[in-house]
């Protein structure tokens, strides 16, 4: 018999929400995991003692929690989606009848807060995962990426001049098309901070582009402008800088900085800057923070791997400094030696092909404050060389200028041509760029929905510990046993070799498993070290 059923809406209902949610959800377990009551206490001074009410504190993360976790980045459309979902209302501590906070009361509140209640909460949330052994702390994988900020370009207007340059001023403007009215926006007029040697090189660049008889896509659309950060802002958001990957368009945005540990990809550290810094100069305070976090945390971190936009023999060198090995490839212009000039390192300096010494002949200074060694040869020994058409065609004499970091260069240039070098890169691949992906496509950060660089760094802690949590409950939570294999992968990380499933290990399958000590070499595939709870029971060792 065909059933059916009539829906009459009940006046009063027996109804449990704690009956309603599954043992095993994610936010039942949060509720039961997360203890955020020294919110209070960190919030308590923001507040004053009359008035009505504010916001729970506490709510206010919960649901900031849950919206990273739904991937909803507009305090409206989070609030709509809470109140519809009976596991987040437990989570939250509401009853399905009761109201939840005003969508507006949000973004107060996120503005209220300093950046270090949350960081606060991204460091608890790092020391469960921690304390889950979950994070093994000596290697650590860095890499950035630009957020979108939440700015347009066509908002973007001229800077004024430093010091009174009205020819300068009316220029751009007619450039542009446009004038001084538009200096609208939340804060005053943003001066040029730029150097003179740095706008000139920029007006070549753009005279050049002008000039360039290949125009550039979309040079012919009416609205097209050349616009740089030296001379234009955003008077919306004067934080949110224009930046661009190859290949995209350019826009307004954030710099993310993150820092992923390479046991179970947990987030180290996460940081905003403005997106027209290089990454080479947020290595240095990326890695003070991450060795500071470790070191709370009773970790070290002896290897630290990024792409080559890290590389800086200032880096090189602090790294080094800090007895830490940097696996981070030289930059593509880099040359360990120059064809045809031996150097000597005991004399320090360099000879030619006729055999005539390049000794040092002192530091020199560079614009952008970079130190650089000089190598001369003589004059007379020069002048008199039938080589000197092919060799110093137009100068007096062969001059060689070298990075006063040549040695660091040396030998990261030698890490990177090594076999760990290779695998390391691999293994950083592998680490934190699909945790960038993660963070934009499912956690909220395709975009930032607040204005200023506070704001942006708020809104990627926030994404970061909602990754965090949301990895702490699915691998680590209450499950010790993970520490201790962590304990013994890192034992073995000198002395293991690790295979890929696309690797064949038939060459030593003939042999069969056998009995081996705890130094011996270990063949292992790779993606079960990333699953710990079938490593044990696949595991096969195999003697030298
Ligand atoms: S031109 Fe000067 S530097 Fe070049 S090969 Fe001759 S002596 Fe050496």
């Amino acid at each position: 018999m065909q059933g059916r059923k009539n829906y009459t809406e009940k006046l009063f209902l027996s109804f449990r929400l704690s009956d309603r949610v599954p043992k095993d959800n994610l936010y039942r377990r949060l509720r039961e995991t997360l203890d955020l009551s020294f919110i209070y206490k960190d919030t308590k001074e923001l507040y004053g003692s009359t008035g009505n009410p504010s916001i729970d504190p506490v709510v206010f993360f919960k649901l900031l929690i849950t919206g990273y976790l739904e991937n909803i980045t507009s305090d409206r459309k989070l609030v709509e989606h809470c109140s519809m979902r009976m596991d987040v209302l437990y989570f939250l501590g509401y009853d399905l009848d009761e109201e939840l906070p005003w969508h507006s009361t949000i973004s107060r509140t996120r503005q209220l807060y300093p950046e270090s209640l949350f960081l606060t909460l991204f460091n608890k949330v790092f020391a469960l995962c921690v304390d889950s052994g979950m994070v093994s702390g000596h290697t650590q994988a860095v890499d950035s990426a630009p957020i979108k900020a939440n700015a347009s370009m066509e908002s973007v207007v001229p800077k004024m001049p430093a010091t009174p340059m009205k020819s300068h001023l009316k220029k751009v403007s007619e450039e542009n098309g446009e004038t001084t009215k538009k200096h609208v926006g939340t804060v005053s007029p943003a001066h040029i901070t730029a150097p003179e040697h740095e706008l000139k090189r920029m007006e070549k660049h753009h005279q050049n582009l002008r000039d360039s008889p290949v125009r550039l896509a979309g040079a012919s659309h009416k609205k097209a402008r050349l616009l740089s950060n030296k001379t234009h802002y955003n008077p919306y958001d004067p934080d949110a800088r224009i930046s661009f990957k190859p290949g995209k368009a350019r826009k307004l945005n954030y710099h993310c900085s993150m820092a992923v540990d390479t046991a179970e990809g947990v987030i180290s550290h996460i940081q905003a800057d403005f997106a027209d810094g290089r990454d080479s100069q947020y290595l240095k305070g990326i890695g003070l923070r991450v060795q500071g976090r470790l070191g709370k945390n009773g970790l070290v971190m002896t290897d630290l791997l990024a792409d080559a936009g890290y590389s800086n023999g200032a880096n090189y060198d602090f790294l080094e400094q800090g007895k830490v090995t940097g696996w981070i490839p030289v930059f593509g212009k880099y040359k360990p030696e120059i064809k045809g000039f031996p150097y000597d390192r005991e004399r320090d300096e360099y000879s030619c092909p006729m055999g005539r010494p390049l000794p040092f002949k002192g530091f020199r200074t560079n614009k952008d404050g970079s130190v650089l060694k000089n190598y001369w040869a003589s004059p007379k020994d020069c002048k008199a060389c039938p080589m000197k058409p092919q060799c110093v065609p137009k100068t007096k004499c062969k001059k060689i200028i070298r990075t006063i970091y040549d040695e660091q260069y040396l030998r990261a240039y030698a890490r990177q041509h090594s076999e760990k070098g290779k695998r390391m890169k691999k293994l950083r691949q592998s680490t934190v760029e699909p945790v960038f992906g993660s963070l934009t496509q499912f956690y909220g950060l395709r975009k930032i929905g607040v204005l200023g660089k506070a704001g942006a760094h708020k809104v990627m802690l926030m994404a970061a510990i909602a990754f965090n949590l949301k990895k702490y409950l699915r691998k680590g939570g209450g499950r010790p046993f993970i520490g201790i294999l962590s304990t013994i992968t890192d034992t073995l990380k000198d002395c293991m070799t690790v295979f890929h499933w696309s690797n064949p290990i038939e060459t030593d399958s003939h042999k069969g498993p056998i009995k081996t000590t705890l130094f011996s070499r270990i063949l292992v595939q790779r993606p079960l070290l990333q699953q710990p709870r079938t490593f044990f029971g696949t595991l096969t060792i195999f003697a030298n």
